[in-house]
C-alpha cells in the first residue's frame, strides 16, 4: 500500500515572489504536496519587529502572494507567534515532512533558524535553506588575509570581478495541493495597517507591493531614469533611481533577477549607467556583509570611539525634524516625503541624516529608529550601514568632518527647486535665490511669497555656521582623546 507523499512546508519570510524563489521552486520539483506559509513572528526575541510602514507594505506583499499562489492552485497560510512555536503545530497539523526557507542575514534571523534547523534535523525533517536574497552571501567574500572587508571599493572589486549569478529561475507551473489544508489568520487578523487614523493614504498612490509592481517599477526605470542613472542619480527633482528599494527589501525581487535585466539591457541604456547601478547593488551586499561580520551594527558604533561622543539628544529639535519643521528647507522637503510616501530619495537621506547628527548633535541611533518606524524600505543591513556612514562611526564611513550644508546641497542637488517646492508648498513662492535660504529674503520678498517667517514657515531652529563649528570641535576632542 503506497502512502501519499508528506507535504514540504515553504516558509515566506523576506522573498514574497514566485519567480526565482530557490526554496519554492525546490518544493515544487519535490513533486509533494506543498504549503507555504508566512508566520508573523513578534515573538522570537532580538529582533527589530517591522516598523508601522512596513507593516503596510507587509499587508499588501502578501495579499499579493496570496494571489499569486492561488494562480499556482495553492494558498498561502498565515500563522502569527514564535517561529518555531508556529512551524511545530504546522508539522503536527500537516504531516509535513519537510521545510524549505530561503536565508535571512539579520543576526536575530540566523540565530533563530539556525536553531529551528538543528531541532528539526534531530527529528528527521528534511530541512533546506537557499540563498535567493543575495549576489553572494557574507561568508564568501574575504579579502587575501581571510577577514572581511571593511572598504566597499576593495570589497565590491572584489565581487564584481567573479559575479555570475547564473539565470533566474521561473515560476514554477504549479504546485501540488495537500489533501487538507491547515488553518490560517485571515490577513486582516495580523492587523498589519494603520486604522486611525490612517497615515497611510499617501503611499497608496506612490506604491504597488508585490511582484508585479516591482516588475512594473523595474520597466519604468528602464523606460526613463535608467539612461540617466549615473549621473542623475542624485537628483531628487528627477526620476532617475529606480524606486525598487521596499520590493528589495521584501525579496519581491531579487537582486539575480536585477543583474539578469541590467545585463538585458546594457547597451541601450549604457554601460556606465548599468555599472553604476550594479555597485549600488554592490552598496546592498556591502552592508549585508558588515551587519553579518558585526552583528552589533544596528545598535553600536562600529567605531567605538564614538562611544564618547557628547549627544545632546533634545526632544523638541528631534520633533522638529521628524516634522520637518527645521527652517531648512530641502531637510523638510526629505523629511515630509519620507511621512508623506515611507520613502526619501537617496542624497536628502545624507543630508536630513547629516543634519540631525552634526547640525543637532542628536545620536544617529535615534534617526535610524525613526527611519526603522517610517521607510517602507526599512532594512536593517542598510538602515544601520547608511546611519553609520553619515555619522562618521561606520566601517567605511564619511569622515567626520564632512558635513553636508543643508543650504548649498539643496541649490545644487534640486537646482530649480521642483522637489522643495513640492513638499514645503508654503515657501513655492520664494524665488530660486532664497528658497533654501528664506531668511536671508527681504521682508518684501517674503510677504510677496505670502511667508511670515517663525509663523507660516519656521526660522532656521539652528544657525548652520555655528551648528558647523560646534560640531567639528566636538568630532576634533573626539579624536584627540582617541
Ligand atoms: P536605486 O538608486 O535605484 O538603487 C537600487 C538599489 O540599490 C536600491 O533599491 C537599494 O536596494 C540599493 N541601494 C542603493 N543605494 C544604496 C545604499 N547607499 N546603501 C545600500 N543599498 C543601496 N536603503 C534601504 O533599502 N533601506 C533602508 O532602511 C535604508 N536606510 C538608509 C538610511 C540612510 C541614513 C541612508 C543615507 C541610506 C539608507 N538606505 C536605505 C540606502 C538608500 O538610500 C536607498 O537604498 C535608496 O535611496 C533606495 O532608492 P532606490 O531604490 O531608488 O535606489
Amino acid at each position: 500500500m503506497s502512502s501519499s507523499p508528506s507535504p514540504i512546508i515553504v516558509w515566506f519570510r523576506q522573498d514574497f515572489r514566485i519567480k526565482d524563489n530557490p526554496a519554492l521552486t525546490a518544493a515544487a520539483e519535490s513533486g509533494n504536496p506543498v504549503i507555504p506559509v508566512y508566520i508573523l513572528d513578534n515573538k522570537t526575541p532580538g529582533q527589530w519587529a517591522p516598523g508601522a510602514a512596513s507593516r503596510w507594505w507587509l499587508h499588501h506583499s502578501l495579499a499579493s502572494l496570496g494571489k499569486d499562489l492561488r494562480k499556482l492552485g495553492s494558498r498561502l497560510i498565515l500563522l502569527q507567534g514564535k517561529a518555531q512555536e508556529s512551524l511545530d503545530a504546522l508539522i503536527g497539523e500537516t504531516g509535513a515532512g519537510g521545510v524549505y526557507w530561503n536565508r535571512c542575514y539579520e543576526p536575530f534571523a540566523l540565530k533563530r533558524d539556525k536553531a529551528i534547523k538543528a531541532d528539526l534535523r534531530d527529528r528527521d525533517l528534511d530541512v533546506r535553506s537557499f540563498n535567493a536574497n543575495l549576489l553572494a552571501e557574507p561568508w564568501t567574500v574575504k579579502n587575501k588575509s581571510g577577514d572581511p572587508f571593511r572598504v566597499f571599493s576593495a570589497y565590491w572589486r572584489t565581487v564584481r570581478a567573479d559575479l555570475d549569478p547564473g539565470h533566474p529561475l521561473p515560476a514554477p507551473e504549479a504546485l501540488e495541493r495537500p489533501s487538507d489544508w491547515p488553518a490560517s489568520f485571515s490577513l486582516e487578523d495580523l492587523d498589519l495597517l494603520p486604522t486611525q487614523p490612517n497615515w497611510a493614504d499617501g503611499f497608496e498612490p506612490v506604491w504597488t507591493p508585490g511582484e508585479q509592481g516591482a516588475y512594473e517599477r523595474l520597466i519604468a526605470f528602464f523606460d526613463c531614469g535608467a539612461k540617466h542613472y549615473d549621473r542623475g542619480r542624485d537628483r531628487p527633482d528627477k526620476p532617475y533611481t529606480s524606486g525598487l528599494s521596499p520590493h528589495l527589501h521584501h525579496g519581491e525581487i531579487s537582486p539575480r533577477q536585477l543583474f539578469a535585466a541590467i545585463q538585458a539591457v546594457r547597451e541601450e541604456i549604457g554601460n556606465k549607467n548599468a555599472e553604476k547601478f550594479l555597485s549600488e547593488i554592490g552598496w546592498r551586499e556591502f552592508s549585508y556583509s558588515l551587519l553579518y561580520h558585526f552583528p552589533g551594527f544596528p545598535e553600536d558604533n562600529y567605531q567605538d570611539k564614538f562611544d564618547a561622543f557628547p549627544w545632546q539628544n533634545s526632544a523638541n529639535a528631534m520633533r522638529a525634524w521628524q516634522r520637518g519643521q527645521t527652517g531648512y528647507p530641502i531637510v523638510d522637503a526629505g523629511m515630509r516625503e519620507l511621512w508623506s510616501t515611507g520613502w526619501m530619495h537617496n542624497r536628502v537621506r545624507m543630508i536630513t541624516a547629516s543634519f540631525l547628527i552634526k547640525h543637532l548633535m542628536i545620536d544617529w541611533r535615534e534617526g535610524e529608529k525613526w527611519f526603522w518606524d517610517t521607510l517602507v524600505d526599512a532594512d536593517l543591513a542598510n538602515n544601520s550601514a547608511g546611519w553609520q556612514w553619515v555619522a562618521g562611526s561606520g566601517a567605511d564611513a564619511s569622515p567626520y568632518f564632512r558635513i553636508f550644508n543643508p543650504i548649498t546641497q539643496g541649490e545644487k542637488f534640486d537646482p530649480d527647486g521642483v522637489y522643495v517646492r513640492k513638499w514645503v508648498p508654503e515657501i513655492a513662492d520664494l524665488p530660486d535665490k532664497y528658497l533654501n535660504r528664506p531668511w536671508e529674503a527681504d521682508s518684501e520678498t517674503l510677504t510677496k511669497a505670502g511667508i511670515t517667517l517663525g509663523e507660516t514657515y519656521p526660522e532656521p531652529i539652528v544657525d548652520h555656521s555655528a551648528a558647523r563649528e560646534r560640531a567639528l570641535a566636538a568630532f576634533q576632542d573626539l579624536k584627540d582623546a582617541a
